[in-house]
């Protein structure tokens, strides 16, 4: 397979997370990276921004930096892009080393969390600005601001100024003005942290068939989990300059590598307790009260070690009498608190195990619901909801 070439085909509707991921180079051992990224290492005065952090970026790929503040990911941008030096390690664009290479001749292009449109000139100027600056002639120019106009559904509003414009107009936009020169590589610095929820909701989408459409590979930096995994390809959950955890969303949410990573992506329960049974297919956990956790994937630890389960809320069944069935999977405990949410309810139950959540969807309205505060319930799951982790 070649590793040029769109994730998803061009002006297809937009697909969230990894229905894009069909084509997945990162699988495939002859795809050659488009970005590389070899033991990179950034400090500020003796502070670590950015660890000895490797990594390969595919073409077309929508990738996610994801994870606290402060955990390097703007450095890690900022390194791409040529606006900070490296103390040691390589980058490499297209098989290119970059060390030598400055800012604007890098074919990359920052979007900022700011937009930073010029207020003093309208929708069109600002798309205009950068191709003016680089001589392109003017009937190119107005043809490929012309084509922006269209991609972002600003055409209508091209002879606004930024102040006559909605926070999401603007930000489309900035979009527009940093694809128009065409980089390879678009950097995007939370792009949507100024807008409110929904509209940031319905531009997640409006991004990825932005990026399908053009083929650009973008790499977006967030500290919004559920933003990370609707629009990326893949991602990557970093901690203190570090890469903790690198997948498809998917394979991120469902087989965190660490309690760490299962904390920070979505919300989960985790279950201490040793391990009774290691098979090669499946483990069985011993946990406080008796419970026994069996979960049908193997691990790579001995009979004895201590181990977390980590299951998801909305994997947990809550029910007001014992389950039929097996005996595993299955826990006691007492309704202490129940969030309502509109769509969902999260049940809180004090169990052996420790404070339990569980998210149960609203099929009922709140007053016909069966289970309430201090209710005896019990909590199960099936083996294929939990992921054991050693660390
Ligand atoms: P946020 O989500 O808050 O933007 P981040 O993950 O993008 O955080 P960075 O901006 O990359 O984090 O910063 C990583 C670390 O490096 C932080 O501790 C920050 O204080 C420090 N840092 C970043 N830039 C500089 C600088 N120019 N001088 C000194 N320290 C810096």
């Amino acid at each position: 397979m070649s590793p040029a070439g769109h994730l998803g085909a061009p002006g297809t509707p937009a697909k969230s997370g990894d229905k894009r991921a069909r084509v997945e180079p990162w699988n495939d051992p002859t795809a050659v990276p488009y970005v590389r990224l070899v033991d990179l290492r950034k400090s500020f005065s003796g502070h670590v921004a950015v660890d000895g952090l490797s990594l390969n970026i595919y073409r077309g790929e929508f990738f996610a930096l994801l994870g606290p503040s402060g955990c390097g990911k703007t450095t890690l941008l900022r390194l791409l892009a040529g606006f900070e030096t490296p103390d040691s390690g390589r980058i490499e664009i297209e098989g290119v080393d970059m060390a030598p290479v400055p800012p604007y001749r890098r074919p990359v292009n920052m979007m900022f969390q700011s937009y930073a449109l010029f207020p003093h000139m309208t929708v069109e100027q600002n798309i205009a600005f950068g191709l003016k600056q680089d001589r392109v002639p003017r009937g190119e120019i107005a043809t490929r601001v012309t084509e922006m106009l269209d991609l972002v559904r600003m055409a209508p509003l091209a002879r606004r100024k930024p102040d006559q414009l909605s926070g999401g107009q603007q930000q489309r936009v900035a979009l527009a003005r940093a694809l128009v020169k065409r980089p390879k590589l678009l950097l995007l610095d939370e792009p949507l942290a100024a807008l409110d929820r929904k509209l940031r909701e319905e531009t997640q989408f409006e991004l990825i068939n932005i990026q399908e459409k053009v083929g650009i590979t973008f790499v977006i930096v967030t500290h919004d989990q559920e933003e990370a995994m609707t629009v990326a390809t893949r991602m990557a959950v970093m901690d203190h300059g570090r890469i903790r955890q690198l997948g498809t969303p998917s394979e991120v949410y469902e087989y965190p590598n660490s309690r760490h990573v299962a904390e920070f992506i979505g919300d989960v329960n985790l279950f201490e307790g040793q391990i009774l049974e290691a098979g090669r297919d499946h483990v069985l956990v011993s946990a406080a009260g008796g419970a026994r956790i069996l979960v049908d994937r193997g691990v790579d630890a001995a009979v004895g070690a201590t181990v977390w389960t980590a299951v998801r809320p909305e994997k947990l069944r809550i029910t007001a009498e014992p389950p039929d069935g097996p005996a595993t999977n299955c826990i006691s405990g007492t309704v202490y608190d129940i969030g309502y949410l509109g769509d969902v309810s999260i049940y809180h139950v004090a169990t052996p195990l420790g404070r339990v959540r569980a998210t149960e969807a609203n099929r009922l309205r709140l007053v016909e619901r069966p289970i309430s505060w201090d209710d005896k319930v019990w909590l199960s799951w099936s083996p294929n909801a939990g992921v054991v982790l050693l660390q």
